[in-house]
């Protein structure tokens, strides 16, 4: 990765695994100006997996789900604040159940309930009455 002051190359300083959430932060130096950034490596979840659901499956997308989220909570002062937090919550959460590159879209709509439903249980109830379980949950 190039610097983002002078464009020269930079170095790896530390890293940390972010065990809950599967990434891995970086602190990165430039080997001319020294200015430093982090970085933040996450696996592609639109790239490498898939949501089934009854009839077909399709790539997951983090923007979905935040949107659906955003829409459960926009009844609050801190709606997006809140809504991107719980998003990666409720990713961490669907992250056991991934089995070959796959979830069941059930799973990603009861983790969503779990978590909204401590957090908010008006967003939970209007979450609950826009997505209705797919039946496809082994
Ligand atoms: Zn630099």
């Amino acid at each position: 990765m190039v610097c983002l002051y002078c464009g020269n190359e930079t170095s790896v300083k530390n890293s940390r695994l972010q065990k809950r959430a599967n990434a891995v932060w970086r602190r990165r130096e430039c080997t001319e100006c020294h200015a430093t950034v982090t970085t933040l490596e996450k696996i592609d979840l639109a790239t490498a997996v898939l949501v089934r659901t009854s009839r077909l499956t399709e790539p997951f997308s983090r923007d979905r789900l935040l949107v659906s989220i955003y829409e459960s909570c926009k009844h609050r002062k801190d709606a997006l604040g809140s809504s991107i937090a719980l998003t990666d919550t409720i990713i961490s959460n669907i992250y056991p159940h991934i089995k070959h590159a796959e979830v069941q879209k059930d799973v990603i709509i009861e983790e969503s309930l779990k978590v909204l439903h401590a957090f908010d249980p008006a967003a939970g109830v209007y979450y609950a009455a826009y997505h209705p379980k797919t039946g496809t949950k082994k």
